[in-house]
């Protein structure tokens, strides 16, 4: 089968490859679409080293497909099915498990997942990561599940209602994941970022406020308060990033939630913490794949208007040398169309 393997930073090449063969409660999934986010361009740069140990690798992990062979003990599936695949892994029996946050599994054998990657016509993947795709939901949308996931998880943990407002910093494929999220359930979004087409985007998505930046790293948090000037009670931080965590904490009201998703440094101490009365609420991903899905087959949320380039598998190492590039700033969603879709 074809896989894309990286060989160094920047090093992507489509190679032959054996199809593996599921393990017990593993699945073989064949990929028909896999939409990359700014983790796997991380992994591409391999930025700050951190994310590649040792060569060769694979790369992907927000995708859908058709099952194509089940591993020993596996049940609830069958070869045919079309599905999509949670983030992590997780046990299935714990307290946390039973109760719905799988995202917080406590079995230590899960703790540290091995990486899924997906850029390849087969993957093996665990069969508890997989849902079943409802009939109205396509490939393309099944294929960018991150996003709102990790976002309906932020805003239940911000506990936001219909109609309240929210911040989002940062627009890219995380971050356009959150306003759709956000519009589906009615909320009012404030779009923190994002230079050329991406902050369009928002808007295209239902997002009420924009505001855009000039340049990479510019702040706008003075003309956030400009237009709320006692700052906003909820903001949802999605880049992990150093300019990212600036800006959500500058535009935060006094007694305010911010949801943090990934890295960068606190920009504010204890005691300002303590003085603000700030919510600091951690997301882990989340537990909410079908509830997205059902989201999407009911027409409330699609994340297909922000695709701005689809490619073959053949032709990766062009995707990632625009999604790496100047030019991302003008891209939305990049799909790379794997499996036969006709
Ligand atoms: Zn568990």
């Amino acid at each position: 089968m074809k896989a894309a393997r990286l060989h160094a930073p920047g090093d992507i090449r489509v190679e032959d490859v054996a199809r593996p063969e599921p393990g017990p409660g593993q699945v073989l999934v064949q990929v028909m679409a896999y939409a990359p986010y700014g983790t796997d361009v991380g992994t591409y740069l391999n930025r700050g080293g951190r994310y590649v140990k040792s060569y060769p690798v694979g790369i992907g992990a927000d995708f859908s497909g058709i099952v194509a062979q089940l591993g020993a003990g596996v049940e609830g599936l069958a070869p045919g099915d079309r599905v999509s695949a949670l983030a992590l892994d997780h046990c299935g029996a714990c307290a946390n498990c039973t109760k719905g946050r799988h995202n917080l599994c406590l079995d230590p054998a899960f703790r540290t997942p091995a990486r899924q990657t997906c850029c390849e016509e087969y993957t093996l993947v665990s069969a508890r990561k997989l849902a079943v795709l409802p009939d109205a939901v396509g490939f393309e949308d099944a294929a960018m599940l991150a996003g709102p996931v990790d976002a309906l998880n932020a805003f239940r943990r911000m506990r936001l209602e219909a109609g309240q407002r929210v911040g989002i910093v940062g627009v890219g494929a995380m971050g356009l994941g959150a306003v759709a999220m956000a519009r589906a359930l009615g909320l009012e979004v404030v779009a923190i970022g994002g230079s050329g087409r991406r902050s369009d985007l928002a808007g295209e998505l239902g997002a009420a406020h924009l505001f855009p930046i000039a340049a990479h790293g510019e702040s706008v948090a003075e003309r956030v308060l400009g237009a709320f000037p006692e700052g906003l009670d909820a903001v949802m931080e999605t880049t992990a990033s150093a300019w990212g965590m600036d800006e959500a904490f500058a535009v935060a009201a006094p007694g305010a939630r911010v949801a943090l998703t990934g890295g960068g440094d606190l920009p504010v101490s204890n005691w300002q913490i303590v003085e603000r009365e700030l919510e600091i609420l951690g997301v882990k991903a989340g537990p909410g794949q079908v509830e997205v899905l059902e989201f999407i087959a009911r027409g409330d949320l699609s994340l297909r208007p922000t695709i701005t380039r689809r490619f073959a598998l053949d032709d990766v190492a062009e995707a990632f040398t625009l999604l790496a590039g100047p030019q991302a700033r003008d891209v939305g969603r990049v799909i790379i169309e794997i499996g036969e879709t006709a």
